[in-house]
């Protein structure tokens, strides 16, 4: 049985693409260690990466080459200056050598060495290889990157997860996952509390969490205090801007958090609380576009999801929510999205748009429902609900890029996971037909009878509609 921690869930990186960008540069860091651990790294004088499947198709728009570049020059996603990557691919252009693991140069002509094939590999939709010359020698190793950050090789099908799991409630399933807050007397929450404290302290675990929402916050604030034109040839304009002054009141503000005490003081009515919440949805995935940093949740594409629930928790719903609130919230959605990774995907490139938008859509919606009161059984009735009119949305990025159909996509998932909420706390679990175990089933069920075209290659529906040289 799988142990995957909120951590997995909410991780922080950089944008775009969760399984194209913080996958594949998760996985050249692994292949550094590979290197390291078969005593050659030092020799090594030139080096190679093959893309395959949905990482070739829409790699470049999702910023695989970035993101394998940085991951071979020893960069950490969770940690680099946003403003240094620019900076180091320029200078991996120009000098056609790249910094190995940050230790020393190396041959590296991203033109020849980043090489896009179009055809799949038979175990996942996101393959890529790492070759690594050196003498008269050469050294290659597989990955593929699954979703959500996490990667793996063929032969290991346990997650990148380096937890060793030591969980006191093990769960696969909801119907598994109510038994134990049944049998304890728990909330979901605290269930997985229970689980947090076996991997670290509660302090570490309060830190954790208060880093994720300071970053979801920051991205929030990012977004919506930045105008101009997205980046990748689309010319897309970024909304939350303008959203954001139209919205906003007179109470001044010159921080993040003092900018929700400052919401909090305008009028809202159900207009406004539409568009509150969309523009946090568009600003967050504004920033994402732009190769910026943000709290994959699951994914990076779904990125808005949470932070506009939560957001619209903290700034319409309870004004004195904080921390608690903030930690329970975060990690109700995080046991959720791990019920959806066990049964079913949070790949795009296995399950469609379903897999992102939809899952973040159910977490959140299940977090909400969690604060606004309701049992753990209407918990999953709230995910359940969000997931149901997801089923069968298909991904099909215009350009290759996360902007068009996606940034919309996580207001309407923002949306909907409010509007499930609801429906939730005021449904009788007794009376309900479908439950979560069988949307997550249907859910998988969908995924493998979509048509390729439409799990995030960008050759089907609006991708192949729409021409990147008409925007
Ligand atoms: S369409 Fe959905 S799944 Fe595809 S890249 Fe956009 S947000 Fe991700």
């Amino acid at each position: 049985m799988d142990c995957i921690s909120v951590f997995d869930m909410l991780k922080i990186g950089v944008g775009p693409s969760s399984s194209h960008t913080l996958g594949p540069w998760r996985a050249a860091e692994a292949f550094l260690k590979e290197l390291e651990a078969a005593s050659i790294f030092d020799k090594i004088s030139r080096v190679r990466v093959d893309l395959y499947g949905s990482l070739s198709l829409t790699g470049k728009g999702h910023a695989t080459d970035y993101a394998v570049m940085l991951g071979l020059s020893g960069a950490d996603p969770e940690y680099i200056p946003i403003d240094d990557i620019s900076s180091i691919i320029n200078t991996i252009n120009e000098k056609e050598q790249l910094n190995f693991g940050n230790k020393f140069l190396v041959n590296f002509n991203p033109k020849s060495d980043i090489v896009f094939n179009r055809e799949f590999l038979p175990f996942h939709a996101n393959g890529l290889t790492f070759t690594a010359y050196y003498e008269s020698e050469e050294y290659s190793s597989t990955f593929y990157s699954i979703g959500g950050g996490f990667f793996t090789k063929e032969d290991d099908l346990s997650s990148s997860s380096d937890i060793t799991c030591a969980f006191p409630f093990l769960f696969n399933t909801s119907t598994e996952l109510l038994a134990f807050c049944d049998q304890e007397n728990k909330t979901i929450s605290e269930i997985m509390f229970e689980n947090e404290k076996t991997i670290r302290t509660e302090d570490e675990i309060s830190y954790e969490l208060k880093r994720i929402w300071e970053t979801m916050l920051e991205c929030m604030y990012i977004g919506c205090h930045t105008e101009g034109i997205l980046p990748g040839g689309l010319n897309v304009k970024r909304r939350a801007f303008e959203m954001h002054n139209n919205l906003k009141g007179s109470t001044p503000y010159s921080t993040p958090q003092e900018w929700i005490t400052s919401i909090r003081k305008t009028k809202v009515y159900f207009r406004q609380i539409l568009k509150w919440v969309s523009c946090f949805a568009l600003a967050v995935n504004e920033v994402n576009a732009s190769l910026g940093r943000v709290v994959t949740a699951p994914t990076n594409g779904s990125a808005g999801v949470i932070p506009a629930v939560l957001m619209y928790y903290l700034v319409i719903e309870n004004h004195k929510g904080g921390q608690k609130e903030i930690e329970q919230f975060l990690t109700t959605a995080g046991v959720i999205g791990s019920i959806f990774k066990k049964g079913a995907t949070i790949s795009a490139a296995m399950g469609g748009c379903q897999a992102e938008i939809g899952v973040s859509s159910a977490m959140a919606a299940a977090a909400l429902c969690e604060l606004m009161g309701g049992s753990p059984a209407q918990v999953t009735i709230a995910a359940e609900i969000a997931m149901e009119h997801h089923l069968g949305l298909t991904c099909d990025p215009i350009g290759g890029l996360v902007q068009i159909p996606c940034i919309e996509r996580n207001a309407m998932g923002a949306i909907k996971a409010i509007n499930a909420a609801e429906l939730a706390l005021d449904t009788d679990p007794l009376t309900v037909k479908v439950p979560l175990d069988k949307v997550v089933n249907t859910m998988w069920e969908t995924a493998k009878d979509m048509n390729n075209k439409y799990k995030e290659t960008s050759e089907g529906g609006l991708a192949v509609a729409v021409n990147i040289a008409d925007c």
